[in-house]
C-alpha cells in the first residue's frame, strides 16, 4: 500500500525569520522614466484658456475631450463625491489607462508629477498630474491615501455576486459604458477599464489586506489637474458611493456632481520643450 498521501502543511522553516528579514527592492526604479518638467509645465497652465465645461451628474457619467498639451481640472463643485476616471486616446480607444502599470510604476495612490500610462503596446503617459488641492492629506493611521489605482470601478457583476443577486444599473461601470456608447464608440463595455479613482480615499487593512475605503476627506471647491500628453478622450463617473465613506453601488448615500473643465493652451506656444507622448518604441518582435 502507497503512503496515504498527506496536504501538504506550511510549517515555518529553521530560517523563516532570515528569509523575512531580507530587503525589499523596488520593482521599477523610475529616476530613469522621462521626467515631466513640472515648472514649465506650471507656467503653462497660468496662461491656459478657459475651454469646455462639462457637468458630470450624481450616480451618472459624462465624456470629455482634451487636446494634446491642454489641461483638465476636476473638481467638487457642491460636496464631496468621488469620480471614477477612464482615459483613451481620443483618435483610439483601444489604448487607454493601464491602472496596474501606474500602481507598479507609481505606486497605489497618484501625487503631482506622476503619470497615467497607457496599456500596451503603447505604453507611454496619457496625462501627468500637476495640481492636487489635496496633496496634503497624505497617508492617514489606517494607511488610507487619495487618488488610487488599487481599486477598479464599481460594477454590477460584484453587486450581484454579494448582495444575492440584486440588479442596480448605476455602478461607475455601467456609467462609463453608457457615456462612452453615447460618444459613438462601438464596444463600448469591452474598453471600460480600471480607473483612477479620483478624490477617494482608500488603502489595505494592516490585518487583512483587504481593500477599504473611507469617507473622502474632498470639500466643495477642491480639484486636481492634468496636463493632456496625447488627445483625449476622458469619461468621468460620479461614483453613486458620493464620498465612498459607507457603502456604494445603490442609491443609498448622498452623492453631487463633479465638474470637469478643459483649460487649453497653443501647443506651438509651449516651446521646443514639450510634444505629445510617442508610443514605446518596443520592436514588438519579442523574440520571434
Ligand atoms: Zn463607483
Amino acid at each position: 500500500m502507497p503512503a496515504m498521501s498527506v496536504p501538504p502543511v506550511a510549517r515555518e522553516p529553521a530560517d523563516a525569520a532570515e528569509r523575512r528579514g531580507l530587503r525589499p527592492v523596488i520593482c521599477y526604479p523610475v529616476e530613469t522614466l522621462p521626467q515631466p518638467d513640472m515648472t514649465r509645465i506650471r507656467a503653462a497652465r497660468v496662461t491656459a484658456r478657459p475651454g469646455a465645461r462639462v457637468v458630470v451628474p450624481p450616480r451618472e457619467a459624462a465624456a470629455f475631450r482634451v487636446p494634446a498639451g491642454s489641461f483638465f481640472r476636476i473638481s467638487c463643485p457642491e460636496g464631496a463625491q468621488v469620480g471614477d476616471l477612464n482615459l483613451f486616446n481620443a483618435a483610439n480607444p483601444e489604448e487607454r489607462f493601464f491602472s496596474g502599470k501606474t500602481r507598479a510604476l507609481h505606486g497605489t495612490h497618484l501625487t503631482p508629477g506622476q503619470r497615467m500610462w497607457s496599456n500596451f503596446p503603447w505604453l507611454r503617459p496619457m496625462a501627468t498630474m500637476v495640481a492636487d488641492t489635496l496633496a496634503w492629506y497624505g497617508t492617514d493611521a489606517y494607511g488610507g491615501r487619495v487618488h488610487d489605482v488599487i481599486g477598479t470601478r464599481c460594477d454590477p457583476y460584484t453587486h450581484w455576486l454579494l448582495s444575492g443577486g440584486e440588479m442596480y444599473h448605476h455602478c461607475c461601470h455601467s456609467n462609463l459604458t453608457r457615456a462612452l456608447a453615447a460618444e459613438g464608440v462601438a464596444g463600448a463595455e469591452r474598453l471600460v477599464h480600471d480607473v483612477l479613482n479620483v478624490f477617494m480615499c482608500t488603502g489595505f487593512t494592516a490585518d487583512t489586506g483587504q481593500y477599504f475605503m473611507k469617507a473622502s476627506p474632498v470639500r466643495a471647491g477642491d480639484h486636481v489637474e492634468f496636463l493632456a500628453e496625447i488627445d483625449l478622450l476622458g469619461v468621468l463617473s460620479a461614483c453613486p458611493g458620493g464620498d465612498c465613506g459607507a457603502e456604494h453601488s445603490s442609491d443609498a448615500a448622498v452623492c453631487h456632481p463633479l465638474l470637469v473643465e478643459v483649460f487649453e493652451t497653443d501647443p506651438a506656444a509651449l516651446g521646443g520643450w514639450w510634444a505629445p507622448a510617442a508610443p514605446n518604441g518596443y520592436d514588438r518582435s519579442h523574440g520571434m
